[in-house]
């Protein structure tokens, strides 16, 4: 016999139901709705990328990458598979012996002769990067020292995926053919990881659809599920949510950033989350931070007996980490650290000043904080994280930045870009524990029904006032007029619809509000029209 087994949701995740699901739906609503007017439009993304896209944007160093990515392998080597296509399509066309590897020691992926012409291939997915291109120039150069001169060879590349028009154009210079494969069923050997985060998606897709050619700056918001393997506590999941949004394009005015921040307070306050707090910094740029952060590490060396081992280890890895420390211990000892407001070059310094009158011609109000670097390698200039009240240690609701070199880091066009994620699931809580939490319209109808006549009648005007937009509850199978009236009540209806015999008959029903019992008698034309100016107040 088989053991019955409950199943319950995995630790870290949790399943959102009714009726918080409704404010849920109504927070993102909002969010889309402020988003909208500032000009965003809505990217929906991919779940999954492959592991190198967040590896290589957030940081192989950072705890998201190093540890708290769900990952997975797929798929055969690329090489075997486009080889074993390769050779079975053309199989016809040369014998066994003509099958071989000349270059020894710079070894292509499969070499053939036919009669005269010598065919050097290799495999690829679907790019060349700088090592293909030497390798060109290898395979050219043994070639020329093996063979005699006037012997015909070929470079040919065969590629598993359409290859890029610059990919094609990179080849075509290099007088090297293409030939795509047809694989059926074909899945590259990659590893894929759960978005822990949304922008190198966004990053990833800004390039993929050549979106640097859009006119004016890109802006784009999202909404979804991220996955971290966190220690999962309050206001801290395995499976969490963020709204958020990125202006990706040519310019990095403080404007920008500004009008970012304002959209998000403006976003706050419609929301009704209290006493949030926004606190800016500025980590430099590519010329100033490296240079501020090699005089950290110096600094942070001479203490470090002083500090725990987290810190003492983030000396040597990513020491501006220390500075995120809550570690009661620690504190008085990186207060006295360099700050780099104080090391920022000219340009940054003047992005930084400019973006806080912008800020205050804005009216949105902010705090200046030397410690906040963020988690994430791919910040530059200015960062920026919103604190909402209700929620213990894991208090931020919001944070973000710009990340100039990012587009370019990924293959993509010098692009300058910035943007923030908002926690849904702290924001949510935090809007619950707070005094503004919002009355949602939940169910308006409940329509009580008795006597077999009558069903029709029910069925009719339930669909009438559905079509009016209103919530409306018909119980499948008859009551007893007391308990199907206990049952609106339960489920929070604002009205009772009665319809019994006689109303059917005479044409007029009977509406009780249940929140004080009064009882109004309406025609069907009347009660449409009472429930939906009802509706709209
Ligand atoms: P980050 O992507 O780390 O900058 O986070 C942006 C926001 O997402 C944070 O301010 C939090 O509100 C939220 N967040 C990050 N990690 C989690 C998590 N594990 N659980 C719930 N919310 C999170």
């Amino acid at each position: 016999m088989s053991e019955k087994r409950q199943f319950r949701a995995i630790k870290g995740t949790r399943d959102i139901l009714p009726p918080d699901s409704a404010l849920w739906n109504w927070f993102e609503r909002t969010a889309r709705e402020v988003f909208e007017t500032y000009g965003f439009g809505e990217i929906r993304l991919p779940t999954f990328e492959e592991t190198d896209l967040f590896a290589k944007s957030i940081g192989a160093e950072t705890d998201i990458v190093s540890k708290e990515m769900f990952t997975w392998e797929e798929g055969a080597p690329v090489t075997s598979q486009l080889q074993k296509w390769w050779i079975s399509k053309h199989l016809g066309e040369f014998s066994k012996a003509d099958r071989e590897a000349v270059f020894s020691d710079q070894r292509p992926d499969l070499v053939v002769r036919r009669g005269q012409t010598t065919t050097v291939i290799e495999f690829k997915r679907r790019t060349l990067s700088q090592d293909s291109t030497d390798q060109i120039r290898r395979y050219r150069k043994i070639f020329a020292e093996h063979f005699p001169v006037g012997t015909p060879a070929r470079l040919l590349f065969v590629f598993a995926e359409e290859p890029s028009p610059f990919v094609r154009q990179l080849a075509e210079a290099n007088d090297v053919e293409i030939e795509v494969a047809d694989i059926p069923g074909y899945e590259p050997r990659q590893s894929i990881a759960l978005r822990p985060e949304a922008t190198a998606g966004v990053a990833r897709a800004y390039i993929e659809h050549g979106m640097h050619t859009l006119p004016g700056n890109v802006k784009l918001y999202y909404a979804g599920p991220m996955f971290r393997r966190e220690r999962p506590q309050k206001g801290r999941y395995r499976q969490f949510y963020q709204v958020g949004a990125e202006v990706l394009g040519q310019s990095d005015a403080p404007a920008i950033d500004a009008e970012v921040l304002e959209m998000l307070l403006v976003l706050f306050r419609r929301v009704g989350l209290a006493n949030t707090k926004l606190y800016v910094n500025s980590i430099g740029c590519k010329e100033c931070r490296p240079k501020y952060v090699e005089l950290l590490r110096e600094e942070l060396r001479k203490v470090s007996d002083k500090l725990g081992p987290d810190s003492q280890r983030r000396i040597e890895t990513n020491p501006l980490r220390v500075l995120d420390s809550k570690l009661p211990e620690e504190q008085a000892i990186i207060e006295a650290l360099p700050r780099i407001s104080d090391h920022l070059c000219d340009a940054c310094r003047e992005h930084f000043a400019k973006l806080k009158d912008e800020l205050k011609l804005r009216g949105v109000a902010y705090e200046e904080n030397w410690r906040l670097v963020r988690g994430l390698d791919y910040y530059t200039r200015t960062t920026f994280e919103v604190t909402a009240a209700g929620l213990g240690s894991q208090n931020a609701v919001c944070g973000g930045g710009r990340y100039d070199g990012l587009v370019e880091l990924l293959g993509g066009p010098p692009t300058k870009g910035i943007g923030f994620a908002i926690g849904t699931d702290r924001a949510i809580l935090s809007i619950q524990e707070g005094a503004n939490v919002p009355k949602l319209p939940g169910l308006a109808v409940y329509i009580a029904w008795m006597g077999a006549k009558t069903y029709p009648t029910a069925v009719a005007i339930a669909r009438k006032l559905r079509d009016c937009g209103l919530g409306v509850e018909l119980p499948p199978e008859e009551m007893k007029f007391k308990k199907s009236l206990g049952l609106a009540d339960k489920l929070g209806a604002r009205y009772a619809l009665i319809i019994g015999e006689d109303e059917v008959a005479s044409g007029t029903y009977t509406l009780k509000r249940l929140a004080n019992a009064e009882q109004t008698k309406l025609n069907e034309n009347d009660l449409l029209e009472y429930l939906e100016s009802e509706r709209r107040t």
